[in-house]
């Protein structure tokens, strides 16, 4: 073991004064050889519970947010070498201390946090934020040089940028970490998007896309697919038998007819 690590968001210091737990850091580490990379991504799914978030047009963004998230899950059990920790995976409160001690004591190689934007029914669009401490050739500004791209390529919204802020999750996290902005939920046009599920699915779609490319996931071999269909829409397919009752105990509560069909 080396004497002096590379601290994702501090550079090279001694192991002595790594400011943030080891655990989180050594998934992350290079350490040549033929240390085998886990991916370990926290997916924080924005408000929750009595925090609706923004609202507007008839949406919750904490319902969007939870929807987005549960996509990304099911399409990242067709990785190998991931493995997802939610910060909530129903509708329930969550501080923002919880979503990152959780995070941090999990050991968590980065935090993905999902969450609609508003602001005055005439901003639109997409945008994406990592902590305002870090540099453009930080780990986490690397990510995000990854995934914005992967995103904005499949949501049809405005790109609004790749940005930089202060927000709680990108600060207190000790692993590298992206907030999503995808969409307003204020704004009629983007509302029209964030409505359809086949638009979240490919939000999701492209989130994971992302996160393939940054982390080098590679697809479980090619098994059956089942696609899940609810009241005539397509809520996901999978190879995974656990994803499909996840779908069907998801939607088995309002759902007038579930489809379950061969790909
Ligand atoms: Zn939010």
């Amino acid at each position: 073991m080396p004497n002096s690590i590379k601290c994702l968001k501090f550079g090279y210091i001694h192991l002595d004064a790594c400011p943030f737990q080891l655990k989180a850091t050594l998934n992350t580490l290079s350490l040549g050889g033929d240390y085998k990379k886990m991916l370990k991504l926290y997916l924080d799914p924005g408000h929750g519970g009595s925090d609706s978030g923004a609202v507007g047009n008839g949406l919750k963004e904490k319902d969007l947010t939870l929807d987005i998230a549960l996509r990304i899950r099911d399409l990242l059990n067709n990785y190998n070498d991931v493995e997802v920790r939610m910060s909530r995976s129903t509708d329930t409160d969550r501080s923002l201390t919880e979503r990152t001690n959780d995070a941090n004591s999990w050991g968590a190689s980065y935090f993905l946090s999902v969450h609609i934007n508003s602001f005055n029914t005439s901003a639109s669009g997409y945008e994406d934020y990592i902590h305002d401490s870090l540099s453009d050739t930080s780990t986490s500004a690397q990510y995000q040089n990854v995934l914005h791209p992967e995103i904005v390529k499949v949501n049809g919204l405005t790109d609004r940028g790749k940005k930089k802020a202060n927000f709680h999750v990108l600060r207190e996290s000790n692993m590298p970490a992206i907030l999503t902005e995808n969409g307003f939920i204020d704004n009629a046009s983007d509302a029209a998007k964030l409505k359809d599920p086949n638009w979240r699915q490919k939000v999701a779609q492209g989130h994971v896309n992302g996160l393939v490319k940054a982390f080098n996931l590679t697809a479980k071999a090619k098994a059956e697919m089942h696609r899940v269909i609810v009241d005539g829409v397509q809520v996901g397919a999978y190879q995974d038998d656990q994803n499909v009752l996840n779908a069907v105990e998801q939607y088995l509560p309002t759902a007038t007819k579930i489809i379950i069909e061969k790909v």
